[in-house]
């Protein structure tokens, strides 16, 4: 296949097809790297503004500027009876697109300020949930006294570290799982008091090492008494992020990062099954370009989540997960979403196509309701009318993401994908 969009080639496998088969849609017409560059035009991670909730009026910090056509609300009115999605419900209009009909209800229909939810004076993140005294945290939940990190769960006083797990007292680190006061370090279990580590389980009072397991007092990854080691780390001066990159370069490097994985390919990969080009994942079985998840089964192209419920039979979505059963080509689809095509923001809710900020919702087309045999008979017409027009088998366009335009963080890739 060539690509739509960027003219390279790509492959399409027979396990790919017996796939797109059992989601019932066409192969795709854009490269995997081209279906994830339009997906992630849809999510804005780490841009906040300060704007007034549209509902209260209360001044808010929000992934949204302040000049939204749509509404924007704070956490508590948009879970509230105060509105309802379903009054911007609207006709199908057969003489125009899909994407043109979903683009004008995304204009009006109010969305939520932020993908954070419980959080103790946490307010600057995103994608951040359980969070007490944290500031600049992303996709992190769980962890007390952290800073400028991304991508920690059931941390405690971290600052610059990426993918760190129920660790404390670090800085400066990425991939670490159950350490304790260690800084610059890099892809470590259960190391301590220790700095510049690459690729290190269960040292102690370590400097400089790179691929040992369970060492204390090794520096430069020679051993040396107590006392030596002590009289070593205070003659070093001035040991810098380069001189240990340059210092690692002497030693082989693992194939790939992660354990207990069966005929996966990828990095970043623990306890997966026959995936593909995946990443930063866990728990994934029959997956394909998957990037950040948990417990994913029969998942392709899947930016973030999962979750511990997980998410089944999933295709081209940013954020799907928490139960989430057969949904494809879904934004922020973040819990419990079953048959649900087409959808954006929406969580809890059975049986919905082309839906925005829908709670509990069923049988639903462009917010609007249906009895269940008139939604079955609508939703196939659309279906046929958007593989005429092509959009069939397509995720949303860049260009009407709410974060496209003014204040939106993806005006460098406004003119592709349209
Ligand atoms: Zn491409």
């Amino acid at each position: 296949m060539i690509c739509k969009n960027c003219t390279t080639q790509f492959e399409i496998t027979p396990q790919d097809l017996a796939f797109y088969s059992k989601m019932q849609v066409p192969p795709p017409t854009f490269c995997s790297s081209c279906r994830q560059m339009r997906r992630l035009a849809w999510r804005n991670e780490r841009k906040l503004y300060k704007r007034k909730c549209s509902g209260t009026g209360k001044e808010i910090i929000c992934i949204y500027p302040e000049d939204t056509s749509f509404p924007v609300y704070d956490h508590e009115y948009f879970f509230s009876d105060k509105w309802s999605a379903l009054s911007y419900g609207r006709d199908f209009d057969f003489n125009r697109t899909f994407f043109d009909q979903f683009s004008d209800l995304l204009k009006v229909v109010p969305r939520i300020l932020n993908y954070s939810f419980a959080n103790e004076n946490a307010e600057y993140g995103n994608l951040a949930s359980w969070n007490k005294n944290c500031y600049m945290c992303f996709e992190a939940d769980n962890n007390r006294d952290c800073f400028c990190s991304y991508y920690t769960y059931r941390s405690v006083d971290l600052i610059d570290c990426n993918y760190a797990v129920e660790c404390e007292l670090c800085n400066d680190c990425v991939d670490i799982f159950k350490c304790y006061n260690l800084g610059h370090s890099q892809d470590c279990k259960n190391c301590s008091d220790s700095k510049f580590l690459k690729n290190c389980t269960g040292c102690k009072s370590c400097f400089g090492c790179v691929n040992l397991i369970n060492k204390e007092f090794h520096f430069l990854n020679e051993k040396y008494s107590k006392e030596e080691y002590s009289e070593k780390i205070k003659s070093v001066k001035d040991f810098s992020i380069e001189d240990f990159s340059e210092f690692v370069k002497k030693f082989p490097h693992k194939f790939i990062n992660g354990d207990n994985n069966e005929n996966c390919t990828g990095n970043y990969l623990n306890h997966c099954q026959n995936s593909t080009f995946c990443f930063d994942s866990s728990n994934l079985r029959d997956c394909k370009f998957v990037f950040n998840c948990e417990k994913i089964k029969d998942g392709y192209d899947i930016d973030t989540y999962g979750g511990i419920e997980g998410a089944e039979l999933v295709y081209e979505c940013h954020s799907v997960g928490r139960g989430s059963f057969n949904v494809a080509f879904g934004n922020n689809v973040y819990q419990g979403l079953t048959n649900a095509f087409y959808c954006d923001n929406c969580a809890n809710s059975k049986d919905i196509f082309g839906c925005i900020s829908m709670q509990h919702a069923k049988f639903c087309i462009l917010n609007k309701q249906y009895s269940p045999s008139d939604y079955k008979d609508l939703r196939a017409r659309i279906v046929a009318h958007m593989q005429r027009t092509g959009e069939y088998g397509e995720f949303f366009p860049a260009n009407i993401s709410p974060f496209n335009g003014d204040g939106g963080n993806f005006n460098s890739i406004k003119s592709i994908f349209i």
